[in-house]
């Protein structure tokens, strides 16, 4: 029995349901007793007021998408929530938020993401404190009795459109069959990965490939893929773009000019490829060119996108509106901005990003790379921002993606849509069962955490 129960207006509810009361015999009772039987239907399972958090655990699994930690926050009132670290990031990301956040009230998400959102910071680094907002809203849900969405102020759309990706084929033909099977699927919005990886061991197409002859990394004391793309000295030349060109071409040959098609994953070359690139494909209406290069080089992004129609598109490694969305959006550095809300800062953030970029013409799309849990609690940022396209589903082939979570109608996504939830908080539990399969080895699923109950700091940011 939780501290709810000791109300003393349950008692009241328990009279009602032996005695079998009606409003009739209603009119003479006290005000507090007949507001209690009006509003008998409210759901009491918990006094929102008195919420507080008690504990903080983890079930990190992986072989479903991508390595997952799963967060799980407590509370006094036996209602939980759930968010999710996202790939690549670590557990101790979101367990190091525990000691900041335990005897709060849960319900009081913006002032708690004040106290944690310095522990976040761009890219993996921004998973701990996401996940942590994210479970939180799965809470205040819960206890209020309402999805997530109608806490952000309700919702734009009953459905929210996913965009996938396909695997990659170095053969053009096959490359677009793959992608057509996602059309066939009923998937409404695409992204190809392609790029200067497509292009190796076609001579005559990349200078100073980072795998070509001149081997330029061997005397590096940092690889291809870590070096910023102005720096590599990697040229895509015209033999290289027509190739590049071929690819889009022979896709879109195969799924046409209807559905938006976007595309990631270029290679690390600087700003002159990049203009060079993005005109060759105008003809090709790409509905963007994403991560061209790092969002940081604002004004260089700024420059891409003067000289093209290509949209161009970046965020998926940028924390808070403040931390880097703002300023693209006020240079109008890209077209579109593509927030991960496991990086960004979790649901309330994200909507603010998306807000912004409305306020200034800027399109406004997802990114998620996690489990179940947070992409459907990207929906439901993504239902409660007006100018939002497309969702990314990073799990189009992996059948168990939607057996770890319960209580929603499967499949979730269908026909490239995914319906938003209805029930309290994201509106699904975790099936342990399955989540239970995929536990990293040697880890245990929720298992205690009091090392990280007390960290003692002075968190205070100025003085
Ligand atoms: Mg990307």
């Amino acid at each position: 029995m939780h501290d709810a129960d000791k109300n003393p207006r349950r008692d009241f509810l328990q009279k009602l349901s032996l005695g079998g009361l009606s409003l009739g015999t209603m009119t003479m009772a006290p005000i507090e007793e007949r507001l209690e039987y009006t509003t008998q239907k409210v759901n009491r399972y918990s006094a929102p007021s008195d919420l507080k958090i008690t504990d903080m655990r983890i079930a990190e699994i992986s072989g479903v998408v991508f390595r997952t930690p799963i967060v799980r926050i407590y509370t006094n009132q036996g209602i939980i929530g759930h968010g999710d670290v996202r790939d690549g990031a670590a557990k101790e990301y979101a367990l190091f938020l525990k000691s900041r956040l335990l005897g709060e009230n849960p319900c009081n998400v913006e002032r708690l993401f004040k106290i944690i959102s310095q522990f976040g910071h761009h890219a993996r680094q921004g998973g701990g404190v996401s996940g942590v907002e994210m479970a939180l809203w799965d809470i205040v849900g819960k206890a209020y009795n309402v999805p997530v969405y109608q806490l952000l102020g309700g919702k734009y759309r009953d459905q929210v459109r996913v965009y996938c990706d396909t695997t990659t084929s170095r053969d053009p033909q096959e490359y677009a069959k793959r992608m057509q099977e996602r059309v066939d699927k009923g998937y409404t919005a695409l992204k190809m990965d392609i790029g200067i990886g497509l292009l190796r061991d076609i001579p005559g197409t990349v200078i100073n490939a980072p795998d070509g002859k001149l081997n330029p990394y061997q005397y590096e004391y940092r690889k291809y893929n870590m070096t910023k793309h102005p720096f590599t000295g990697v040229q895509v030349t015209d033999k290289g773009i027509e190739k590049l060109c071929e690819f889009v071409e022979v896709m879109r040959n195969q799924i046409g000019y209807e559905i938006p098609m976007g595309t990631d994953h270029w290679g690390h070359f600087g700003l002159n490829e990049a203009i060079k690139i993005t005109r060759a494909m105008e003809k090709y209406n790409l509905a963007y060119t994403e991560d061209l290069i790092p969002w940081q080089y604002t004004d260089q992004w700024r420059e891409i996108t003067q000289s093209t129609t290509t949209p161009t598109q970046t965020g998926e490694d940028i924390y808070m509106l403040e931390g880097g969305f703002k300023e693209i959006i006020d240079k109008h550095a890209v077209d579109i901005v593509h927030p991960d809300p496991n990086t960004a800062g979790g649901i309330l953030e994200t909507k603010r990003i998306g807000d912004y970029a409305s306020l200034h013409g800027i399109g406004f799309m997802h990114h998620h790379a996690a489990g179940p849990v947070s992409f459907l609690g990207s929906v439901h940022s993504a239902a409660a921002t007006e100018n939002f396209l497309w969702l990314e589903h990073h799990a189009v082939d992996s059948p168990k993606f939607e057996d770890l979570v319960t209580g929603i109608e499967k499949p979730f996504v269908k026909n490239g849509y995914v319906k938003v939830p209805e029930k309290p908080g994201i509106g699904v539990e975790l099936n342990e069962d399955v989540v239970k399969e995929f536990i990293i080895k040697g880890q245990q699923m929720f298992a205690p955490t009091p090392e990280w109950n007390e960290i003692r700091a002075w968190d205070r940011l100025w003085s």
